[in-house]
């Protein structure tokens, strides 16, 4: 079943580069599928990662069971794995026996390299050239080259002279290596080396071990295959499989939802325990929510380790240099070993800690370091891979207009969902970058990338369609989303291959998509449900291009929101305004707590006979302190002064001044202007008491969000008419300033993001009348002047009902001279901010609103003092 094509006759279908893993599996696919095709592959053999790394030790450290295929139902029938983690020759055998079992090898041509590929447009045909000189033509070419499969260069002077055995364990000899009572050196401690010391430590006479940077490594417990997960595969393996395929890292687990310190550190150090004993790697780091993304969660369970390599380690000296201080863990990959710690109590094994005693060269005999020489008789080579774009970057790739891949990647990859990069039509990448890759089980990523390729050849012959290609615009969305995916974790606090940092002049990118196997899957799949969004396609059926960005809400506003859809509340707007209070209550206090602060008080505030309740946040330091009043949100009708305490918490930790939260009146009991006049009444008596509270009288600021937002600049306003009390600066969070609901925000967020439109409409309906909509109070974007108004910092999302009389708010102000700092808060939601524990990409945001009151509030301090 060829494809139909009114372009040049091709030599193939399908070309697929690589026959590992990927490769076996789309040959499977795509031979059911009824396409003719070629897998070329530069090994003699099939079998990738598992036909090129042979060295001892080597092993898969995610569970056998599960670093397997699913499309194969009945394996047990005719496979069974021997042990909990497989060795090499072990996975290389079942990959054998996949081949044979499926009659696959008679789509592969081992022994030949791919050299090029060019994009011929007038024909929509890829030209791919061997190594053996053959030009072969083809519809649609995949990269199934894999992510680690072009070992980094060694770059130490001297390589070439050393006379005696040399080894990579990435093109480990097919024929057994004999160290038996040898001197022998092995230089790099990642995987590879964690896997292979010990093994050749059992044989070695003497060996020294060049460590550059200590890894974080937790013992396999290896042995029989887990009796829980044969019983889970025994009584229902599709579920089991289809866990797996929506999980966070492509092995059946529930993500984390529990920060470390919402746990007793006694239960805490149990977890920890527990999961070592486990020894898997991907139950480690999902063990609290927040091991990957909070510094100190990261770093008690990085102590945790090093407590246990300073427990097995007999030498203090080399327990220390063993003990990673410089990275968080995890950051870069963490290992799996049999016995590696201990290797370093054998007397004749030695580690050099080249950090603090380089390797000058290799000479004829050994390896000289700064403070010595050393003679052996083997050097291994355990120094990693030009990960995830090393063996693309290896293939002169041409497409559109000739433009090589190499220069269109320059400064770094970019691709639509890992899969396809701009400008090079009908390539299509395997685990490419910007997919979850080596971050997950890449098994269970690998079925997926091939499962969704094969459907979109098969869409686009359904569909009369030949050539497809994302869009730039679909693609930069893409990487953006990847950016934003990492920049909520610690990743990129270590020099890791994830980030290219081992191979000099590579450009530092985080490659991987941090969001995780479940949500990455579930993008892939709204893109096809949404008619191939973010693609152009063409061919008999003519031109679709179907411009869009699949991913614009920062990734953790996304995940709750779906969440919050799956429990499925009902509408505000719905409820009597006590029952909306008691709802709206209870899920403020779900969330979790904010950052530890100095003291936490509540009182009553007594301003002009009113009594207001209020809480307030004072700084672990030292005061006087500048202080900020704040109005919380809730559309003046829900909320009070404890509803936005995680928000008042990383506002007073962050910006180290006190804050009041003020317990303003609520409509419909008390409509519009009570809160207004509520909060006058609260910023006069935190001017006349602010001595009394630790504070700094001179220095005053308020703050609020939401309709707390629209009271904070209407006071603003009321203060500078009356003189007094001298505001110095105001930070207006998603503020209303018009409830002008002809806006576009009002329609283009209407639902979907919390707030909805309908809500706004309900709370303005129990505040205010029409009548009342001219009143700056109501609408502080109707003043006559705003001139000579404190300095502001206004924050905006992108996803907010409200967002375009923020947006209007803060135009005003700037127009009116009043010093406005602008800040919009990409891909978050009207409340997402405020979610202190459950949105982090809400970090930055309220790092800069903090970092706005600091200059106002210091500014003020400097003209006083
Ligand atoms: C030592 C080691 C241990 C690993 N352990 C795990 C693990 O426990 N769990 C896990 O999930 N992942 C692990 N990985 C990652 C592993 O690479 C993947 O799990 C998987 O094997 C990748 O399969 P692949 O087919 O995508 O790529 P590969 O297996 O790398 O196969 C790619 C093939 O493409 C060929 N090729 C490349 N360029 C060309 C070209 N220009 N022309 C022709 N052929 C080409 C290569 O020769 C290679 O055979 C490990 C990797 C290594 C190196």
């Amino acid at each position: 079943m060829p494809v139909d094509s009114r372009f040049a006759a091709t030599d193939t279908d399908v070309i697929v580069v690589g026959a590992g893993f990927a490769g076996l599996y789309l040959a499977y696919r795509l031979s059911r599928a009824g396409y003719r095709l070629r897998v070329l592959e530069a090994a003699p053999d099939l079998g990738g990662t598992w036909y090129w790394n042979r060295y001892p030790g080597a092993r898969v450290d995610v569970p056998s069971v599960d670093y397997m295929y699913s499309f194969d139902p009945d394996w047990q029938q005719d496979w069974q794995w021997s042990e909990k983690y497989a060795t090499q020759p072990e996975i290389l055998r079942y990959l054998h026996h996949v081949a044979d079992k499926h009659d696959l090898r008679r789509h592969i041509t081992c022994g030949t390299r791919v050299e090029q590929a060019r994009w011929d447009e007038d024909n929509a045909v890829w030209h791919v050239c061997t190594g053996h000189d053959h030009d072969i033509t083809a519809r649609f070419l995949v990269m199934a080259t894999g992510c680690l499969s072009v070992p980094k260069h060694v770059d130490i002077p001297g390589m070439e002279r050393f006379a005696g055995e040399v080894y990579f364990t990435s093109r480990w000899p097919h024929d057994p290596v004999d160290f038996t009572g040898k001197r022998v050196a092995v230089i790099g401690t990642g995987s590879s080396g964690v896997q292979s010391i010990p093994m050749i430590a059992r044989q070695a006479g003497r060996l020294v071990v060049f460590q550059r940077t200590p890894t974080f490594s937790v013992p396999a417990g290896n042995g029989p295959l887990p009796a829980q997960k044969l019983e889970l595969l025994a009584t229902d393996e599709a579920g089991y499989r289809q866990a797996a395929r929506m999980s966070p890292a492509g092995v059946p687990m529930v993500r984390s939802q529990t920060p470390t310190f919402s746990v007793p550190a006694e239960e805490r150090r149990q977890r920890y325990e527990t999961d070592w004993e486990a020894g898997e790697l991907l139950v480690l780091l999902n063990a609290f929510a927040d091991v990957m993304s909070d510094r100190e969660a990261n770093e008690e369970f990085a102590e945790f380790i090093r407590g246990k390599i300073r427990a097995v380690v007999d030498d203090p000296q080399t327990a220390s240099a063993l003990c990673p201080t410089t990275y968080p863990v995890g950051s870069k990959r963490l290992c799996l070993d049999t016995g590696y710690y201990a290797t370093y109590n054998l007397p004749y094994v030695r580690l050099v800690d080249v950090a603090t005693d380089p390797i000058r060269g290799i000479t004829e005999t050994g390896i000289d370091t700064a403070a010595e020489s050393f003679e052996f008789d083997a050097l291994v080579f355990a120094t990693g891979f030009d990960a995830l774009t090393g063996a693309l970057a290896a293939i002169d790739i041409t497409g559109r207009d000739a433009v090589p891949l190499k220069d269109d990647w320059a400064d770094g990859p970019a691709t639509y969902l890992g899969l396809m990069t701009a400008g090079f039509p009908n390539l299509f990448l395997i685990t490419g970058p910007g997919s979850p890759s080596v971050l997950s089980n890449m098994a269970v990523s690998i079925e997926q990338h091939v499962d969704w390729v094969v459907d979109c050849l098969t869409d686009l012959r359904t569909g009369g369609f030949e050539v497809i290609e994302p869009t730039k615009s679909a693609q930069t969305g893409w990487m953006r989303h990847v950016d934003d995916c990492a920049g909520m974790t610690l990743y990129a606090c270590a020099n890791s291959w994830y980030l290219g940092a081992n191979v000099p002049g590579k450009p530092r990118v985080f490659m991987p998509y941090a969001g995780g196997v479940d949500f990455y899957r579930a993008a892939c799949d709204e893109v096809v449900a949404r008619d191939y969004l973010g693609f152009a396609r063409s061919g008999s059926a003519g031109v679709r291009c179907n411009d869009g960005v699949v991913r614009r809400l920062q990734p953790d506003v996304q995940m709750l929101l779906e969440q919050m859809a799956a429990v499925g509340s009902p509408p505000l707007e719905s409820m009597s305004a006590d029952d909306a209070r008691a709802f709206y209550a209870l899920w403020r206090s779900a969330l979790p707590p904010g950052p530890e602060v100095g003291e936490v008080v509540d009182g009553v505030l007594d301003g002009d006979g009113v009594e207001l309740a209020y809480r307030l946040y004072r700084p672990p330091s030292t005061g006087p302190y500048p202080v900020v009043v704040y109005f919380h949100g809730g559309g003046c009708v829900l909320g009070d002064a404890t509803t936005d305490d995680a928000f008042c918490r990383d506002l007073c930790a962050r910006s180290d001044a006190i804050f009041i939260s003020v317990d303003y009146r609520h409509a419909p009991e008390n409509p519009f202007p009570a809160a207004v006049l509520d909060g006058m009444t609260a910023v006069r008596w935190a001017a006349a008491n602010a001595a009394e509270l630790g504070g700094d009288p001179g220095r005053l600021a308020v703050c609020g969000w939401s309709a707390g937002g629209n009271i904070a600049a209407a006071v603003c306003q009321i203060a500078r008419d009356a003189g007094a009390p001298d505001i110095v600066g105001q930070a207006l969070v998603t503020p209303a300033t018009d409830y002008d609901f002809t806006r576009k925000s009002y329609s283009d967020n209407a639902n979907g993001y919390g707030l909805t439109t309908s809500a706004v409409r309900w709370l303005f309906g129990h505040y205010a009348r029409e009548a009342d909509r001219t009143d700056p109070r109501l609408a502080p974007l109707y003043a006559e002047s705003l001139a000579g108004l404190p300095p502001a910092v206004v924050v905006t999302a992108e996803f907010d009902p409200v967002r375009d009389e923020g947006d209007a708010y803060a135009r005003a102000l700037a127009a009116a001279d009043v010093a406005t700092e602008h800040i919009r808060a990409r891909g978050h939601t009207h409340d997402s901010l405020t979610l202190v524990g459950f949105v982090l990409s809400g970090a930055p945001v309220r790092a800069e609103i903090a970092d706005a009151l600091g200059r106002f509030l210091a500014a003020e301090r400097l003209a006083i003092h």
